[in-house]
């Protein structure tokens, strides 16, 4: 008997239970990928997303082919295609990894009460989180809205997830049916299909494990400072492996565990509370589904943002508002698909309270930019950002761009590398040009000479909107 591992954001082969669940009940697993962004509501994924896809689904489909399979690939809707395998192979049970967006759960609900319903056996596993979305509960079993107690709260259930290796060999139907190949789904950019692979990326369960070993091997050890240095390797850049599933979270904090000592202990348990973050990102989407579009805090709804300006939301997307570690956070963006969590924060808040542009507009811009685009952590980060969400930070907490800059960019290198107009302007007028205007002319003529909103008059103007929201009731 055959059945059907409908493959998702989980491209991996170790610690795949849907694959598993197959190869222990005995049946041929048919391994499908079924491409079909309109089901993902508003919010199907962006350009450099799909590019990363592309590049993870070609190397799952290596690994699968060098154990004995292969990796089918199909155009959706994903009901119609899976109902039309489930006839054509004589499959009597499906099998896939659950995702957490909104628009994911109510179909895949759907298609499990459908199979359900014709016989078949329909079953979802947890590939992607160390909790999942309602293993955790306040003492009144609603939801957390605030990280800390959700926190303590995983730590208190804490419990060892059990690694399943890859399988060695892995049985395939003969024949038919044979999907689409992958080359026609037309993932990556036709302008610069490889740009990714250019910027180091290696995408894949292969790339996701080298990237786990060098950060064991490098920035862990010192991460609870470094993971603030945009100017130095000081995170994992795990986050777009994470997303499309190469690599369980789980895997990665065992392998961190075999690492522990009193030296490194500190550091592992400041990164680990990172993938909380991840977590927690997903329990809220989970519970609070409307927070993509609609701020998590009802009381922003009458918050004055400025009217949209195309000026300003332009400056800000190219990398041109004049306020550099801005400016370099958003080239390095568009040009790696990856951004600095730092600097991601420093970028957003510019936006939303400098320019008080709505976080919206943001959002959409990262979800088309970012490899690492995850529905759950870039509505956690930029709501928070904004001061709109769950555990936000206050709005009238305003990031000051230079003293930040100085403080985690201190010789000025991040934003050499990425704004290379600035790079023979000497610090400290490097990351605030207009206070030195003709050193700027003569070493940084390209470069805006001024911010498009200054630093002072922005913060007075975001507390001014600010108050005047806390003042209406
Ligand atoms: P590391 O420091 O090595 O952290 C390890 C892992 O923990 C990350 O890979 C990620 O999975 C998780 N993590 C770390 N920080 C956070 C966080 N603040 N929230 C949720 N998970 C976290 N992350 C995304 O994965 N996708 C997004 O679309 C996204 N959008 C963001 C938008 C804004 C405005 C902000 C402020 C943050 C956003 N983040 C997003 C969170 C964070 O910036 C990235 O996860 C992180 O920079 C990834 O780099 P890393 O893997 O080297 O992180």
């Amino acid at each position: 008997a055959n059945a059907l591992v409908w493959f998702r954001n989980d491209l991996r082969l170790a610690d795949q239970p849907a694959l598993a669940a197959a190869l222990a009940a005995g049946q041929v697993p048919v391994c499908v990928y079924i491409h079909e962004p309109e089901e993902e509501g508003d919010w199907a994924p962006g350009p450099a997303a799909e590019a990363w896809r592309h590049y993870s689904l070609a190397a799952l489909d290596a690994s699968l082919r060098a154990r004995g399979s292969r990796l089918r690939i199909f155009r959706g809707p994903s009901r119609a295609v899976i109902e039309a395998l489930v006839a054509a192979c004589d499959i009597e049970a499906v099998y896939w990894t659950r995702r957490y967006e909104p628009a994911i759960e109510r179909r895949d609900a759907a298609i499990k009460r459908a199979l359900r319903e014709q016989g078949v056996h329909a079953e979802s596993f947890n590939g992607a989180l160390l909790f999942e979305p309602w293993e955790l509960a306040t003492k009144q079993g609603g939801p957390y809205r605030v990280f800390t107690p959700f926190w303590r709260a995983a730590l208190a259930h804490w419990r060892a997830h059990r690694l399943l290796d890859a399988p060695a060999s892995i049985p395939d139907l003969e024949g038919d049916p044979d999907g689409i190949r992958l080359e026609t789904l037309r993932l990556p950019p036709a302008r610069d299909p490889d740009a990714l692979l250019r910027h180091g990326w290696k995408p894949g369960e292969a790339g996701a494990h080298e990237a786990l070993e060098l950060f064991i091997e490098g920035a862990l050890h010192g991460y609870r400072q470094g993971r603030d240095r945009p100017d130095q390797v000081g995170t994992s850049r795990l986050s777009p492996h994470l997303h499309f599933g190469e690599i369980a979270p789980w895997r990665i904090v065992a392998a961190l565990e075999t690492q522990r000592s009193a030296a490194t202990s500190a550091d592992i348990d400041a990164f680990v509370r990172e993938l909380g973050w991840r977590e927690f990102a997903c329990h809220l989407l989970h519970h609070f589904p409307h927070t993509p579009d609609a701020d998590f805090n009802p009381r922003f709804d009458r918050f004055e943002w400025a009217p949209p300006q195309r000026r300003l939301l332009q400056a800000w997307r190219l990398g041109r508002t004049g306020v550099p570690i801005v400016d370099a956070g958003m080239r390095e963006l568009r040009e790696s698909g990856w951004m600095h969590n730092r600097v991601r924060m420093l970028a957003a808040s510019y936006l939303c309270k400098h320019l008080r542009q709505h976080w919206r507009e943001g959002a959409r811009w990262f979800w088309q930019h970012l490899v690492d685009a995850d529905l759950a952590s870039n509505t956690l980060g930029w709501q928070w950002v904004a001061g709109t969400g769950a555990d936000a930070a206050p709005y009238f907490r305003v990031f000051n761009p230079v003293t930040q800059a100085v403080k985690f960019d201190p010789e000025g290198r991040y934003v050499a590398r990425w704004l290379p107009e600035l790079a023979r302007l000497p610090m400290p007028a490097r990351h605030a040009p207009w206070t030195a205007p003709q050193l700027a002319r003569r070493l940084a003529p390209d470069y805006p000479a001024r911010p498009v909103v200054g630093l002072e008059e922005g913060r007075e103007a975001a507390l001014a909107a600010w108050r005047a929201l806390a003042a209406s009731r």
